[in-house]
């Protein structure tokens, strides 16, 4: 099988991969923001209280749902498996302000390559940046109209009168639709655990 792979144009600051942090959230802004220079988007895949924080590439193969075949039908637009991952890891021995760090990636694994290219272009049809794009106006009412229980087309006439019309895809909302959705189900779940 022969793939093409993808590094960022920017490389990481060495000393963020030398340095030591008090807390994970320090190192995952510098690690986002670094991210989006280079045009890909990195979101938390895993995150262990005083264990570790996985951040992956928002392309990259794991997601969040359960259910393979919700997955499918929803996420496949966009999600292509890319191997390009970032681990943090927390060291209980370590002076407290120094306890986390950033691990070095693995080459073998294909941590610190990306399988689609790094392009502005590429980025442009990511949700996050769509969604900064059609403001924060019409993003209100999308969210409003999936809690609501609108359908995509619905929407999809609601918003055609504004710059969101050209923006965001059929799929775009009904993945969005999706996020929400699986959003709430988590937030009731965590309400139930503390109930019970
Ligand atoms: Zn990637």
């Amino acid at each position: 099988m022969n793939q093409t792979f993808y590094y960022p144009e920017a490389p990481l600051d060495a000393t963020v991969l030398t340095a030591k942090y008090a807390s994970y959230q320090e190192i995952v802004k510098i690690l986002t923001e670094w991210a989006q220079k280079n045009h890909f988007e990195l979101v938390i895949s895993k995150n262990e209280k005083e264990r570790r924080v996985h951040l992956r590439c928002k392309l990259g193969g794991e997601t969040k749902f359960k259910d393979i075949a919700v997955r499918q039908r929803t996420r496949k637009s966009f999600k292509i498996n890319c191997p390009y991952i970032l681990k943090i890891s927390y060291s209980k021995k370590a002076a407290e302000g120094s306890k986390w760090k950033v691990l070095k990636q693995k080459s073998e694994n294909n941590e610190e390559v990306h399988n689609h290219p790094l392009t502005l272009e590429s980025f442009q049809r990511l949700p996050k940046f769509k969604r900064a794009l059609i403001g924060s106006k019409t993003t209100t009412l999308v969210q409003h109209m999936i809690r609501a229980g609108s359908s995509v087309p619905e929407i999809r006439r609601t918003i055609r009168q504004t710059n969101a019309a050209s923006i965001l895809t059929y799929d775009d909302i009904r993945n969005w639709k999706v996020e929400m959705e699986e959003q709430e189900k988590s937030q009731l779940n965590q309400i139930n655990q503390k109930e019970s």
